[in-house]
Formats: structure tokens, sequence, C-alpha cells
């Protein structure tokens, strides 16, 4: 069995559309600094990186599936070419009705990444800004970072808290370091 951390992608790899706005283009993706160099220290540290997004601009037809595994593909590569490697993006492609079993808070996504690549879900972490990333971390066993990228005080069941995805990656490490393989909870 393998560890992952599974990242969100707006606000933890890219940057947030503005509040009722979706990234529907490539020219859109604005990589959040550090993102590449927590990807690459992560993956050094064992850790399959596997994105998991909720994009529901889909089913409001704001972009087609085709059009968002393209702009996935092209995430891909560029981690790639840095030497960061993201495993997979798996994307709820739903709106929040009726309910479905992958997009977040629901774990769907978490756990079909797990059976797909052998995860051991308890030695792995989400990552992610907001509580429905924490949610679907914790109900699928997973140890959970949110990123909080202002000074307003968030209330957070989070198992850490970062100012950025590359803080949550230092942060894991450390906690990688401090705790032996057979974690006593
Ligand atoms: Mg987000
Ligand atoms: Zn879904």
């Amino acid at each position: 069995m393998t560890k992952a951390v599974f990242l969100d992608r707006d606000g933890v790899l890219n940057r947030k559309a503005p509040e009722g706005h979706y990234v529907t283009r490539w020219e859109e993706i604005d990589l959040l600094p550090g993102a590449r160099e927590a990807v690459y220290l992560l993956n050094h540290a064992g850790f399959l990186v596997v994105v998991v997004t909720n994009q529901r601009c889909v089913a409001r037809g704001l972009l087609t599936s085709g059009e968002l595994e393209a702009i996935h593909a092209r995430l891909l590569h560029e981690f790639e070419t840095s030497g960061a490697r993201l495993e997979a993006v798996y994307y709820c492609p739903h709106d929040k009705q009726p309910p479905c079993s992958c997009r977040k808070p629901q774990p769907g996504m978490l756990l079909q990444a797990a059976q797909t690549y052998d995860v051991d879900l308890s030695v792995s972490w989400m990552v992610g800004d907001s509580d429905s990333d924490v949610e679907a971390g914790r109900t699928a066993g997973c140890h959970t970072a949110r990123v909080i990228d202002d000074d307003r005080l968030a209330a957070t069941v989070a198992d850490l808290v970062a100012p950025s995805l590359l803080g949550a990656a230092y942060q894991i490490l450390r906690a990688e370091e401090a705790v032996p393989a057979a974690r006593v909870h």
C-alpha cells in the first residue's frame, strides 16, 4: 500500500476565481507560489499526489468534461516539467443537486483513488481551503490540512492549518518525521 496526499485544486494549487466565477480556460489557471515545490517535496517524501476537485461548472454548461480534462492534462504536464508529479486529477462534474457520492464533502473521489492506487487512507492527507475538503478527508479517514490564505481566523477541525500548500507540505513532512510508522492515536 502507498500513502497519498489529496489536493484540492482551486485555492490550493491555483488561485481561486472570484466568487461566482469559475476557471474555464487554461489561461485562467494561475498557479500559486510554491505549489510546484510543495508537490515535489511531497513526492520525494514518498507520497502519491492526487488532485480531487469539485467542478460543477461542467453541470452548469460552462465547459465540457473534455475541455476540463484538457486543462487538467496541461496542469499535469506543467508540473511534470518542473519535476513534480501529480498522479491524477479526479473531478466531480455534478451540481449540488441531486446529491452524488463524489462532490466533496462526500469522500467518493478519495475512496475511488485509494482503490485505484492501493492507498492506505489512514496514513494519507487531504489538503484543502474549505470546510468541505476537510470534511471529505476526515470521512475518508485521512489526516487533514486546511490552507487559509488570509488573516481571518477560521474555526476549523483540520489537523493542521497553513497559509499555503507549501506551508502545509512542510508541516506534513515534519509530522511524518516526528511520528513512527506505527502511529498510535
Ligand atoms: Mg478550493
Ligand atoms: Zn459528483
